[in-house]
């Protein structure tokens, strides 16, 4: 995803980016700035400036729920990619296309 990647975008997301895991005994509220979104526990990832993930949807485990069709972290880490290191210009760019796609009706 990073490979080829504009070296203005890939320096800010090196900069601000992390990625972490999260066991099957655990939810994304063991990393600190998770901590205090219980409501969020159920969560199998999410894509802050730390994208997490659970860590059977990574492996692809049989207790993953989406079924070895959704790689959650890829998903969540778009979504750091996006919130955290896009140009301004990209930003909106992807903004208005998933809008447009979300009243499409895809
Ligand atoms: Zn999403």
């Amino acid at each position: 995803m990073v490979e080829h990647m504009k070296p203005v975008i890939f320096d800010k997301l090196a900069a601000v980016a992390s990625v972490g895991i999260f066991t099957k005994e655990e939810t994304l509220n063991i990393f600190p700035e998770y901590d205090d979104w219980s409501y969020k526990s159920s969560l199998a990832g999410y894509g802050g400036a730390r994208s997490v993930c659970a860590e059977y949807n990574v492996l692809c485990t049989d207790v993953d729920p989406y079924g070895h069709r959704l790689n959650v972290l890829t998903h969540e880490f778009a979504h750091t990619v996006h919130y955290y290191a896009s140009t301004w210009n990209i930003y909106h760019e992807v903004r208005t296309k998933n809008r447009d796609l979300s009243e499409a009706g895809r």
